[in-house]
């Protein structure tokens, strides 16, 4: 018997929407216990004053991808709720707030109870323009329970930058799914890998290719940018010929996850497959980058501590608006770049029985 080892997903613990109604206003009732690691700035409302560590918001990344997001601390210990209203300047049209839901937005209003913090989060996503650094001002508008109000800016600025500068070097925080200190790539003489999906069985209509397809083409895209000649993944209607499969019926997934990969403990390391949770039980972008992290570890990444790639351990905040906004961060592809230019590793190959 083959031993084996699987990579799981972990629920991101925020209360789950699938609600769009990404401007709306929310209720606080829940201090965010997520950790992220965008560094905080600190906002403090007291009796009667408030205190801004005027530290400016530094956010970069690269042209055409979300920046890591940055988060604001914002403390009510006014004796009063406040209602916090915030709004863009004219320069940073392409910085987003993230709402509770995870969606993204240019406007946000919260209502901050007395005796409560919250962690309002910065990311910016820029297309089409050149590498520049943007110096603006983010304004709140501060309306106390009382009927007082304020205001005031919070110093932003976001430098983007192309990503010609990736290299090959392991980027920190990024694990391999090794064995014995080797990493595990799938042979070049294995690719493509076909790719066999039983979602159909589970009761979803043919919207759900789309979210197979952008998986597999995001690995397959990603390849390319780092010079391989095959794709990565192929897919198939007939599953006795599959390399790989994708099990939505949601056996074998780990109680709290969302889903799974899994490979032999071998040499060569055998596929074993995905499992996922059946479609619809999540919200649908958040299920696209599941499968795609699912789908990385196939291809022998484990996880990054960063929260902004897409192989981080958590299932992912949503920054989305829409499936073509989901993207690889330049952290993913550089680990992918390193990960295949390493001379001693255990090949991946198929799980398909051969004889
Ligand atoms: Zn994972």
């Amino acid at each position: 018997m083959n031993s084996w080892t699987s990579l799981e997903e972990v629920r991101f613990k925020s209360v789950l929407s699938k609600s769009r109604l990404y401007m709306s206003r929310w209720i606080f009732y829940a201090i965010p216990f997520v950790a992220w690691q965008g560094h905080a700035q600190s906002l403090s409302f007291y009796a009667e004053s408030y205190r801004y560590d005027e530290t400016p918001l530094m956010l970069h990344g690269v042209l055409g991808e979300w920046t890591e997001h940055q988060s604001i601390q914002i403390d009510n210990n006014s004796g009063q709720e406040i209602n916090i209203s915030a709004h863009l300047h004219r320069q940073l049209p392409f910085i987003y707030f993230i709402d509770r839901q995870n969606n993204s937005g240019n406007e946000i209003e919260l209502d901050i109870p007395n005796g409560y913090s919250y962690e309002l989060k910065v990311i910016a996503n820029l297309e089409n323009e050149h590498p520049m650094v943007y110096n603006d001002k983010i304004g709140l508008d501060i309306t106390y329970q009382s009927g007082a109000t304020s205001y005031l800016e919070i110093l932003t600025s976001v430098y983007f930058y192309t990503s010609s500068s990736l290299n090959t070097s392991k980027p920190e925080g990024y694990n391999f799914w090794g064995i014995g200190g080797y990493v595990r790539v799938v042979d070049s003489s294995s690719l493509p890998l076909k790719v066999y999906s039983n979602h159909t069985q589970h009761g979803v209509s043919s919207g759900w290719n789309e979210i197979i397809k952008k998986a597999i083409n995001t690995w397959n895209n990603a390849g390319k940018s780092i010079g391989l000649k095959s794709d990565y993944f192929t897919l198939t209607s007939n599953s006795s010929e599959a390399d790989l499969k994708i099990d939505w019926s949601g056996n074998n997934v780990p109680v709290g996850a969302l889903g799974a990969a899994r490979l032999t403990d071998t040499n060569p390391s055998r596929i074993i497959g995905i499992s996922l949770l059946p479609p619809g039980s999540d919200n649908s972008l958040r299920t696209a980058e599941v499968l795609i992290q699912e789908l990385g570890h196939i291809l022998g990444l484990a996880h990054s501590t960063n929260p902004n790639d897409i192989m981080n351990g958590h299932a992912h905040p949503l920054h989305h608006e829409d499936l073509s906004k989901i993207s690889l961060t330049s952290r993913d592809r550089q680990m992918l770049s390193w990960l295949y230019a390493q001379k001693h590793y255990i090949p991946i190959v198929s799980g398909r029985k051969t004889h």
